[in-house]
């Protein structure tokens, strides 16, 4: 298969390197004298790994530029809703059918959506591990809010258990999983598996949460990768 090149970037170096951007496309960074032929036969020496790597690039959606403007959309549990920047309300940010943010909390648009993030990460997490608690017989100390990245939750020692505001961008099958997981932690600290095993009686589809998480966990964000 041939490649299609994006952009060839001449400059002072000695050799011909590929890049592909996040989005697909292929750079090709070579010195300001090479050849056009050269450049085309070590790209096409090349187009085997160049196609995987595009191919792997474009299964990964490109993260939008947050810009909290009218009609930018936000994930909450799992649905995309949309913002609207409104010009009197007392509150920052409100969510009813859509999210409605005081223009006058625009300068801190990022810090007030995260705040709001982790008021309702408190509120359904602190749920969803009280009802698998009492369903299970867990016996938890207290649950914690974090902004951790890929870490979607943890259990210590004494029982405390901490979940990222980010989890509840996603579905709540997916929140459960992760509150089950932890739970789970409380008996069993380890991955072995033994835990496996407990996970998979708790919630017996717990694989398709755990794939989904390990697939679209990027995606569970305020930020943009550009
Ligand atoms: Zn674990």
């Amino acid at each position: 298969m041939s490649v299609i090149i994006d952009q060839v970037i001449r400059s002072r170096r000695k050799t011909i390197a590929i890049i592909i951007h996040h989005d697909g496309k292929v750079f090709v960074r070579a010195p300001i004298k090479a050849p056009q032929r050269l450049i085309l036969a070590f790209v096409d020496s090349k187009s085997d790994w160049i196609n995987e790597k595009k191919k792997q690039a474009l299964q990964h959606p490109v993260l939008p530029v947050r810009r909290f403007v009218d009609g930018e959309s936000f994930l909450v549990l799992g649905k995309e809703i949309q913002l609207r920047v409104v010009e009197n309300q007392k509150i920052a940010l409100t969510l009813g059918t859509e999210f409605c943010i005081s223009q006058i909390a625009l300068p801190q648009a990022r810090k007030v959506f995260e705040n709001w993030y982790r008021a309702y990460a408190m509120k359904i997490i602190n749920d969803r591990v009280e009802y698998f608690s009492r369903q299970h017989g867990f016996r938890y100390e207290k649950i914690r809010i974090t902004s951790a990245r890929t870490r979607w939750g943890s259990c210590s020692s004494r029982g405390t258990l901490s979940f990222t505001w980010r989890l509840v961008m996603a579905p709540l099958e997916i929140v459960d999983y992760v509150v089950i997981h932890e739970l789970a932690h409380i008996r069993i600290k380890n991955h072995s598996p033994i835990f496996w095993a407990e996970v998979a009686r708790l919630m017996p589809a717990y694989k398709q949460s755990k794939d989904w998480l390990k697939k679209n966990g990027r995606i569970l964000t305020l930020d943009s990768d550009g």
